[in-house]
């Protein structure tokens, strides 16, 4: 698995010993996140929409009515600059300006194809299901030929793209160690909480082991 090589659009200039292009440690942390911010340029304005992603190889997914601006847009070509952030921490320094955040970010470039292939499309689908619940897909009912052509799949290629890191403590100016102000590190993690099954669920139907041992680290 070659590494991504820093392009002009990705070689991180601001704190450039953060900058990762380690494929394998950018694909862990995209395949930790649930939610990616998708910006990109419509009717000459910037725009930048949260929504779900699913990883395959060397290939992101985003999908969705095909209704849905974002996904028209990015399939008549538009550039498109993809980010998903996991924030790990809070960084409590003693001064206000050395405050910061412990964090593992992404941002990729390109251009998104559409696909067209049912076969595609439903592989697509399956790995975005499988991305937000591993062992999801092969329980549930599978996408019936309406709903697969109502549903809009892009598909957008992991080449150009760079992940930055911060890790560790607040970094504080030398004289301000001497302050009393507690200073230190909040980690965040996401957490699930219990389940809650739905009112019309018969209750013969146990939790499954995937919705129990939940978990976002995924390797
Ligand atoms: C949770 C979180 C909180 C942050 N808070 C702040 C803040 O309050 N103030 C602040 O200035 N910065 C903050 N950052 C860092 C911010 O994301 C930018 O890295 C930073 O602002 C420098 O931006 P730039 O455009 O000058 O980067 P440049 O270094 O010029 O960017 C060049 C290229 O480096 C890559 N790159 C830059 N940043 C990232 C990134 N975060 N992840 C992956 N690739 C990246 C991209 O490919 C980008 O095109 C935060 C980041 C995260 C994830």
């Amino acid at each position: 698995m070659t590494d991504f090589t820093p392009t002009e659009r990705t070689q991180v200039h601001r704190l450039p010993k953060r900058g990762v292009y380690d494929r394998e440690a950018v694909y862990r942390i995209l395949d930790e996140g649930l939610v990616c911010h998708v910006g990109f340029v419509a009717d000459g304005k910037p725009l930048v929409i949260p929504t779900g992603y699913g990883r395959k190889g060397d290939m992101l997914y985003v999908h969705g009515s095909p209704g849905s601006r974002m996904l028209r847009a990015l399939g008549k070509g538009a550039d498109v600059c993809i980010t998903v952030t996991l924030v790990d921490g809070l960084v409590l320094a003693r001064s206000a300006f050395h405050h910061s955040m412990n964090y593992r970010s992404v941002v990729i470039f390109g251009k998104a194809t559409m696909l067209e292939d049912p076969a595609a499309k439903r592989e697509a689908l399956r790995v975005f299901t499988e991305h937000v619940a591993p062992g999801r897909w092969q329980e549930v009912r599978q996408p019936s030929e309406k709903e697969l052509q109502a549903t809009t799949v892009l598909a957008i290629p992991l080449e150009e793209v760079s992940a930055k890191v911060r890790t560790g403590p607040p970094i504080d100016d030398e004289k301000d160690y001497a302050l009393p102000v507690w200073a230190g590190v909040l980690p965040l993690k996401l957490t699930p909480q219990p389940p809650l099954p739905d009112d019309r669920l018969p209750k013969e139907i146990a939790v499954p082991e995937y919705v129990r041992g939940y978990t976002r680290k995924r390797r």
